[in-house]
């Protein structure tokens, strides 16, 4: 079996991928594939936590033009996370995999709540961790969330799933002369504005001499062949 790289590491999943080929939603063999993906991921000895995103069912700054105020509309996003994690949990334990929900959010008849202890007691029982409900603040991103409990678990690298394998000099489906980063210090990434995360999320990693890889989730399998170091991705460290 491949060694992996990392001891434990957090996982963000955008919400938007888990909608599929769908515009809105979860489509359920995304989901579903992406928690093979996760298991066979952990079977490299590797704990895992995950950060799932909310855009497949809310974001609040797209209300915040329609008379909903912005902090409203954020926290409506920040419990479409716990949605999304919920789904996950329950494909996760369909394949016989053991998962928590950890939010933000005190929701006891929904799940527990983060507290880095519960974190670490789950993690070191093999289980997938699934963080929801966003930093539980207003203004702020699940990118941002991951790379803060990243930081809280003491993980030793942020894995940011996307559609793309890297980051991109420019958008690579827009402008054919784009280019691949294979690496990136932390100050590069958020001089450049990549939108691939935004600054908050690059401005805590670097605060926290957070590692982060980003890659393609398209293939099955991506999550444990960066893992191995097998998988193509930019990082974004130092
Ligand atoms: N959100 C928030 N605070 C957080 C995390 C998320 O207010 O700490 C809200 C915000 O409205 C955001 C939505 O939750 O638009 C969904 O999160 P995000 O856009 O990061 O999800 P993704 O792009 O990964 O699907």
């Amino acid at each position: 079996m491949a060694e992996a790289k990392y001891r434990r590491v957090v996982v963000k999943l955008s919400g938007e991928y888990l909608a599929g080929d769908q515009p809105f939603g979860i489509h359920q063999p995304t989901i579903d594939r992406i928690a093979g993906d996760l298991i066979e991921a952990q079977e490299l000895d590797v704990e895992l936590a995950v950060v799932v995103g909310g855009g497949n069912i809310f974001r609040g700054v797209e209300v915040s033009s329609r008379g909903v105020s912005r902090a409203r509309g954020d926290t409506m996003g920040m419990l479409a996370t716990v949605m999304n994690c919920l789904a996950l949990e329950s494909a996760l334990e369909r394949l016989g995999q053991s998962a928590r929900v950890l939010s933000s959010f005190v929701m006891p008849q929904v799940c527990e709540l983060f507290t880095r202890s519960a974190a670490h007691k789950y993690l070191a029982e093999n289980r997938i961790v699934l963080l929801a409900g966003g930093t539980g603040n207003p203004f702020f991103t699940t990118d941002t969330t991951a790379v803060l409990r990243a930081a809280e678990i003491g993980a030793n690298a942020v894995l940011k799933a996307t559609n793309v394998d890297g980051v991109y000099s420019a958008d690579p489906k827009k402008d054919p002369s784009a280019t691949r980063f294979e690496r990136l210090t932390h100050s590069q990434a958020l001089e450049g504005g990549y939108k691939v995360m935004d600054a908050t999320a690059f401005a805590l990693a670097r605060e926290t001499a957070m590692p982060i890889i980003v890659f393609s989730i398209a293939e099955s399998g991506s999550i444990g062949a960066i893992l191995s170091g097998d998988g193509q991705g930019t990082i974004v460290a130092g």
